[in-house]
């Protein structure tokens, strides 16, 4: 998706010149149309990285436009450009480095006195050499190597290259467990991608309409990761991963006249969390979904509620889907889980230099009871079909655990 918007962004360039008369105001309003709803549907989303990067985008923009008026050769407009392309980099950079904890966060106005301080930043080198107050000084800093122009200077690309691999590395899980397989967090994927797009932009600077095009791609990118991060949020269970409850109940309106829904319950799960501990418990359970996730046969499961998973096979009788929920529960039953030591430090180096000694890996299994009901004559509808599940799950208990009922 971030590519097709740059490629966007890349031909509206392209055209620019030869927009008709009535649309050439676009390429001048639509970045701030783009940036503006961006930033507020972000602050609103409560999403701070993506606000953070916004309105860092959002106020280079209108600086570097502002500071244009004055010629755009003039050393305000390049003194503004410099600046801009280093500290865009260095916010994103910073708000990366803080884990997400919303934009309303109690009496902290850190970032808006953070922005207040970059714009006077902004202001004061701009205007060096233009009044006695702001001095010369600037500007010999601006002529070193590493900010010289044009287009992009090189220590801005240096902190646009760190920046972009500090999002991808937010964005893929941290503990490279392949049987977690985490998907990558949508908006930092679109930070890297945005990042990417302020890139182009400040490289292309010189062609006109090149500028305002990407930063709106880059608006426009994070927007579109905000929205679906958002929507991930609402519709994947946070630790397993698997879609949520919610997921379900909008698949169930929407079936066909077969399908078969089976209900799956860990054994004694409560048993294993005191044993245990909680901690040790939510990793079995992430491990089970990742179980769960790779079931056959057409079937996809959902997590329904603390220890509990539905599967829903869409197209399937019970007969047909009885044979998966036999292979799925073998499966789990054999499938020996290596978690982590329950009081193991967080920090992983102490973490790795203990490990086998203080506090081994343990190797654990546990079981789950199944119980599965299809559509029929009198079961016609979902509501129905998941309480006859419950029913033969309840059965399955009874009867010893660890099988699968109908
Ligand atoms: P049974 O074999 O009859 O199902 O026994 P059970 O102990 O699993 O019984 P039940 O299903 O009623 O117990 C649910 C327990 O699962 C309660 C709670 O301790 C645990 N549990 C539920 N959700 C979570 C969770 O998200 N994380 C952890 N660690 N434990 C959970
Ligand atoms: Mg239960
Ligand atoms: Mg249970």
């Amino acid at each position: 998706m971030p590519a097709a918007i740059l490629l966007a962004a890349a031909l509206a360039v392209a055209a620019n010149p030869s927009l008709p008369y009535s649309l050439s105001g676009l390429s001048q309003v639509g970045p701030y149309v783009v940036l503006v709803l961006a930033v507020t549907i972000s602050a609103w989303f409560n999403r701070s990285r993506a606000l953070v990067m916004l309105a860092s985008l959002l106020a280079a923009y209108v600086g570097y436009n502002l500071a244009s008026e004055l010629g755009s050769q003039s050393f305000a407009a390049r003194a503004v450009f410099i600046t801009l392309t280093v500290l865009v980099p260095f916010n994103v950079l910073l708000a990366l480095a803080f884990p997400e904890r919303g934009v309303r966060q109690h009496r902290n106005y850190r970032w808006l006195l953070l922005g207040l301080a970059e714009i006077l930043t902004v202001i004061w080198i701009a205007s060096a050499g233009r009044t006695s107050l702001s001095g010369t000084a600037w500007r010999d800093v601006l002529d070193h190597w590493l900010l010289r122009y044009p287009p992009t200077p090189l220590a801005a690309r240096l902190l646009i290259a760190v920046a972009f691999a500090a999002a991808l590395a937010r964005a893929w899980p941290r503990r490279g467990s392949k049987e977690l397989r985490k998907e990558p967090r949508p908006l930092d994927i679109g930070v890297a991608a945005a990042l990417v797009a302020f890139f182009i932009g400040c490289e292309w600077v010189r062609l006109p309409g090149a500028f305002g095009a990407f930063m709106s791609a880059a608006g426009v990118i994070l927007l579109a990761a905000v929205l679906q991060e958002s929507h991930r949020l609402a519709f994947r269970d946070e630790l397993t991963n698997l879609p949520s409850r919610r997921a379900l109940e909008e698949r169930l309106s929407g079936l066909g006249p077969t399908y078969t829904i089976a209900m799956v319950d860990v054994d004694h799960f409560k048993q294993f969390n005191d044993t245990h501990g909680h901690h040790i418990g939510d990793q079995v359970l992430k491990l089970v979904a990742t179980r769960l996730a790779e079931i056959e046969g057409g079937g996809v499961s959902y997590r329904y509620g603390g220890e509990e998973f539905c599967v829903l096979f869409a197209e399937r009788t019970l007969d047909q889907a009885l044979p998966y929920l036999e292979e799925l529960r073998k499966d789990i039953e054999y499938y020996e889980m290596a978690v982590r030591g329950g009081d193991r430090p967080r920090d992983g180096k102490t973490g790795t230099r203990l490990r086998d000694t203080r506090f081994p890996d343990k190797t654990l299994s546990v079981t789950v009871s199944i119980g599965a009901a299809e559509r029929d004559d009198t079961l016609i509808r979902p509501a129905l079909v998941i309480r006859a599940a419950d029913e033969a799950l309840y059965r399955a208990k009874r009867a010893g655990r660890n099988r699968v009922m109908r």
